[in-house]
């Protein structure tokens, strides 16, 4: 680097100043610039056209420009030898062009008078180095032209602006055009009217020197579309200005196979409705709290698990598909019919009270009952229809979906293709009753469930030899709740197996522990209730593992059945009397009269003991002694033995022992009673 002084030259006339002045302005071969000093930092305050030409800088862009910015390489004092106040320096500095590029050139500095601004001319350092830096732009923009020519990747280039100079085969091939008709601002044209405005924005983005990019979806000539992602990335070109290059990349197929797994991640295969996940989202998009007339239709079907029974699955798929297919007929274009789960759909609509949605449930009621055909029979679907339309105490869109399930099993608790409307009433007591059962299941699994003993004695010398085990339940928050209605409750929401196998275990580990504190004294036997519903092939398994558990041989257990249970499956039924009784057991029917099964019938199950139920013994007390009367002599001719429940006045005891009852049970004998008193209880009448 060389510093060199030089002095003032003489005084110039001012008409030869601005004619200079105005030459030098001008010129495209001389580089001008003026510097001064702005808050302690030297910055470019003018160039001429010469220094944009050479600089690549526009002339706003130049002007803001700070000294070290343009000759990075000057360095603290470097800078106080350049900018001398009293006379002109010269220094052989490398400038940056607005590409970045670095040219070296003699740089002549010449102080104004005023002290404050110097005057800067450049000279390219020689005119071969000029020549190389035109080469190297030259052949790089022809590289970027060549790469981008040859690339697979659809790009387009402008130069300066939003318009084109270059657009590469591959942008032709996805569009359908020729160069020439995209180049200038014919490649907007293929730009979908709305996405213009997206792809405008980045445009403007990019010139102004932020990259970005922009979904936009692309017409093609043959008058497809194609969805793609513009890129835009800043081109600056020295002397030209920001121009940019986009990049597109086609997501069509990307987009198409996304939405393929979105779709099944959301829709059912069989049918191609909407799931339950997607239902939920679509209830909650719609529901606002405290506003009305969103309507939530069940459905379940009441004939799919008997077709898939009896004419197989392919035809239950079939049935499945159908009913999809004319839940889509029956509604408005605007309403959603989803799969809600095996046998459940659910429809939802919006800007209905409830008599809109009645109406629209007995329409879709009447367009499933026409027959479809499966495997050559026909088979008219039937389903039960819960109806719920949103009312200000739905809080969430989950309350409503909920409720709708509650309304659909009221309906089908209401016999086959019922229609429930679930009113505020009715909610509230569904609720109250989830709440209950939640309440059960908590109490079974906590042992809160208890038993409670009742003697059973002979009837000839009043000797007891039996207890009978009958379920109790204290609920901490509603006090003692009947058996009658718990036991139903368990039956209904699939408590009872639970219930069951706690009852049979804690009777027999009460006899077991009766068996060590009272030894001969202890009941002979206990009887447990069995409901209908656990009748079936695992309850002889339940009953043996109870009785090993506690170390009990099987004929201290009796096993009650109501005779109820007996009608619905006999044959069934038959089946686990069978091995209950190869087990060991003794078998009794429970409040035999009250049910319909002919006594005729009874001559094929392997029972023991008829309980003449307390009905016809209260009858006893009006004088009317046929039906118990019947019932013990019809008993006999069986050969079974016989209790009489429910006796509440030593006369009734003493008229059953008169007409051959075996055994008597009733408050005047004893009262259901907890273990442990009745083994004080045992003790006591032992002695
Ligand atoms: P159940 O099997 O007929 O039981 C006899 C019922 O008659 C018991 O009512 C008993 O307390 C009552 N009782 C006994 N002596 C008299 C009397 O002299 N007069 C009157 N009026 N009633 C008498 P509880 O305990 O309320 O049971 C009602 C029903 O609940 C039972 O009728 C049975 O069907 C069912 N249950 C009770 N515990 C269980 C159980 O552990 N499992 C099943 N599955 N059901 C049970
Ligand atoms: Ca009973
Ligand atoms: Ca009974």
């Amino acid at each position: 680097m060389a510093a060199t002084t030089g002095t003032a030259g003489p005084l110039v006339p001012p008409e030869v100043v601005s004619s200079v002045f105005y030459g030098a302005a001008v010129s495209d071969t001389l580089v001008l610039l003026v510097v001064e000093v702005v808050d302690g930092t030297p910055r470019i305050a003018w160039g001429n056209e010469g220094a944009t030409h050479l600089l690549g800088y526009g002339m706003d862009d130049l002007r803001s420009l700070s000294l070290a910015a343009l000759v990075p390489s000057l360095r603290g004092a470097e800078v106080g030898l350049l900018l001398r106040r009293e006379r002109s320096a010269r220094m052989n500095l490398p400038v940056r062009t607005a590409s970045g590029a670095l040219v070296g050139v003699l740089v002549l500095c010449t102080p104004t008078p005023s002290g404050r601004t110097w005057t800067l001319q450049l000279v390219p350092a020689d005119s071969l180095s000029e020549r190389v830096l035109r080469a190297t732009t030259e052949a790089s923009a022809q590289r970027l032209a060549t790469l981008t020519e040859r690339s697979p990747v659809p790009t387009l280039l402008s130069e300066q602006g939003m318009r084109l100079a270059h657009v590469n085969d591959a942008f032709c091939n996805l569009v359908g055009l020729q160069a020439e008709q995209l180049l200038g601002t014919g490649w907007m044209a293929t730009v979908h009217p709305d996405d213009l405005d997206g792809v405008i924005e980045q445009v403007v983005a990019v010139l102004g020197g932020r990259d970005g990019e922009t979904r936009a979806r692309l017409g093609r000539t043959d008058g497809t579309e194609r969805t793609t992602v513009i890129r835009f990335a800043q081109l600056f070109t020295p002397g030209v200005g920001a121009g940019f290059v986009a990049t597109i990349e086609d997501v069509t197929d990307r987009l198409a196979v996304e939405a393929r797994l979105a779709h099944h991640a959301s829709h059912d295969p069989l049918t191609g409705l909407p799931n339950r996940t997607r239902l939920a989202e679509h209830v909650a998009g719609r529901f606002r709290p405290g506003a009305g007339g969103l309507a939530v239709i069940f459905l379940d079907l009441d004939d799919l698990t008997v077709v898939n029974e009896s004419l197989g699955h392919a035809a239950g798929d079939e049935l499945l598909v159908e009913v999809a297919a004319r839940l889509r007929a029956t509604v408005r274009p605007g309403d959603l019919v989803a799969r809600f789960g095996g046998d459940e759909f659910v429809v939802v609509c919006e800007g209905v009270d409830a008599a809109d949605a009645v109406a629209l449930a007995e329409r879709i009621g009447a367009a499933l009952a026409l027959p479809v055909r499966l495997c050559g029979v026909d088979v008219r679907p039937h389903a039960s229809v819960g109806v719920t339309v949103q009312t200000a105490e739905h809080c969430a869109a989950e309350d409503l979906i909920r409720d709708g399930d509650i309304a659909v099993c009221q309906a089908k608790a209401g016999g086959r293709g019922r229609i429930t409307v679930l009113d505020q009433r009715a909610r509230a007591e569904a609720r109250d009753r989830l709440r209950l059962v939640a309440e059960l299941r908590e109490a079974i699994e906590r042992r809160e469930v208890t038993l409670h003993y009742q003697p059973i004695f002979r009837a000839d010398d009043g000797t007891p030899v039996a207890v009978e085990s009958l379920a109790r339940w204290h609920s901490p928050l509603r006090g003692p709740i009947s058996p009658a209605v718990f036991v139903a409750l368990a039956e209904e929401s699939g408590l009872i197996g639970a219930l069951g196998l706690l009852v049979l275990d804690e009777t027999c580990r009460q006899l077991a522990e009766w068996d060590r504190l009272l030894d001969d004294a202890a009941p002979q036997r206990a009887n447990v209730n069995v409901s209908a519903l656990p009748l079936d092939d695992r309850l002889q398994g339940h009953v043996l593992a109870a009785l090993e558990r506690h170390g009990l041989h099987p004929s201290r257990l009796s096993i009650e059945i109501t005779e109820s249970a007996l009608v619905e499956d006999p044959s069934a039924a038959r089946e686990v009397l069978v091995q209950l009784r190869d087990l060991g057991v003794s078998l009794a029917i429970d409040d035999f009269g009250t049910g319909c099964s002919s006594l005729a019938h009874l001559r094929h199950l392997p029972v023991d003991v008829l309980k003449v139920d307390r009905s016809f013994v209260a009858e006893l007390a009006d004088g009317h002694a046929e039906i118990a009367s019947a019932v013990i002599a019809l008993a006999r001719s069986l050969d079974l033995t016989t209790v009489a429940e429910g006796v509440e006045t030593a006369e009734q005891a003493a008229r059953l022992a008169d007409l051959g009852a075996g055994f008597l049970q009733g408050f005047a004998l004893a009262r259901p009673m907890t273990g442990r008193r009745a083994a004080a209880w045992y003790a006591a009448s032992a002695r």
